[in-house]
């Protein structure tokens, strides 16, 4: 039997924690992965495209345990009441090949995304960053609010969405969650929004080269979570931004970065610094008041397979609604496997006559 970890029980481990105790936690494991990025074999996601989104599947192994997921992107779904962004992945036994669970991964890419976005800010954004703006406000929005509120300290964030409903739906949300101090702003555009804030999230979705920042909307000194540039064809950043002297960008993992982040617009040889070089302290966090940072996130497979292991072991520790699935056949003699198909026997069988020869 194999663990199940369904969308129920994701739910029932984060409300148990809270949110915000979860992704905090969850951005331990990441950064703790990230510090031990030798260990792991990386590869760029396996990507299927179509023209109205991507399929793609998300290995890596740090040699004792092995994890995938299966995630899409489909701006145009949510016109038809379908999520952009849905995800279910594996966690497997490296020695024995065989699974140890299956799991949801929309709420757990989500929480993995935010605790992402965070390990990067700790390092990247000024200490005295209190005010984010936070364009694209979808599905992703909440889970960025929480993190940088929580983790970073952000006690203003200001608002901007092409579609206003989903601007409401996040005001909403977030004075549901009751974080004290937090000021929220709406705003008519992303300039506006960019105006005075020390971090900026970009987590919108369109299949395209969109320019959903300017270089007139960055000073110096802010940090840059772009997020939702994450496919060939599919930016957020106008190429000027990522050209500016005075700004670095960080990646997860560059051969896949260079497919699908912001900086697929410039030259291959485009200097870029590994989010784990930094964290290992092989390069520098932020380097100085003015820099720009811009944490190019694309979304790896490492932070996939922490947030895996992070759900198992809570499955396994906490109480509540412990489900299995029989997705592995489970037999007495691993030679006999057609013992599963052979009809259930009431009568003893008869023995087929042996001819003689
Ligand atoms: P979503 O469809 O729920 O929300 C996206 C929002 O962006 C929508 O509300 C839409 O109206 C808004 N938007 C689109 N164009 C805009 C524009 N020009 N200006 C302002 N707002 C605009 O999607 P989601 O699940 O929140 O995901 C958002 C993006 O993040 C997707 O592109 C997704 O692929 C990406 N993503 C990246 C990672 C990562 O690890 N980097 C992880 C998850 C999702």
């Amino acid at each position: 039997m194999v663990d199940f970890i369904g969308v129920r029980r994701v739910q029932e481990l984060v409300r148990d924690l809270g949110p915000a105790p979860f992704i905090s936690g969850l951005a331990g494991e990441i950064e703790a992965d990230y510090r031990r990025w030798d260990e792991f074999e990386k590869s760029p996601r396996h990507a299927t495209h179509s023209s109205l989104g991507v399929i793609e599947l998300m290995p890596t192994s740090d040699g004792r345990q092995y994890g995938f997921k299966y995630v899409n992107g489909h701006p145009k779904n949510t016109a038809q009441g379908l999520l952009t962004v849905m995800a279910f992945g594996v966690l497997a036994d490296v020695a024995s090949g065989y699974p140890l669970a299956l799991a949801e991964m929309t709420l757990l890419t989500a929480l993995r995304t935010a605790a992402t976005s965070v390990v990067a800010a700790r390092t990247l954004a000024r200490a005295d960053s209190r005010v984010m703006a936070l364009i694209g406000n979808g599905s992703q929005a909440e889970f960025q609010s929480i993190a940088f509120y929580d983790q970073l300290g952000v006690r203003e964030l200001r608002l901007y969405d092409v579609d206003p409903h989903a601007t409401e739906k996040l005001v909403a949300n977030l004075a549901g969650l009751e974080l004290a101090g937090l000021r929220v702003v709406r705003c008519r555009s992303a300039a506006e929004a960019c105006a005075g804030a020390d971090i900026i999230t970009t987590v919108t979705a369109d299949k395209r080269n969109a320019t959903i920042l300017t270089p007139q909307m960055i000073a110096p000194g802010m940090h840059l979570n772009a997020v939702g540039g994450d496919c060939p064809g599919k930016t957020e950043l106008h190429a000027d931004i990522l050209r500016r002297p005075d700004a670095r960008v960080i990646v997860e993992f560059e051969p896949q970065s260079r497919i699908e982040g912001e900086i697929q617009q410039m030259p291959p040889d485009f200097p870029v610094v590994e989010l784990a070089a930094v964290l290992r302290g092989a390069a520098p966090g932020r380097a100085s008041a003015a820099e720009v940072t811009i944490f190019d996130s694309v979304g790896f497979a490492l932070e996939d397979f922490a947030a895996l292991r992070y759900v198992y072991k809570l499955h396994r520790e906490r109480r509540g609604t412990r489900q299995t699935i029989d997705l592995i056949p489970d037999i007495e003699d691993p030679k006999n496997l057609f013992a599963l198909l052979a009809a259930p026997r009431t009568a003893p069988a008869r023995v087929p006559e042996l001819l003689e020869a």
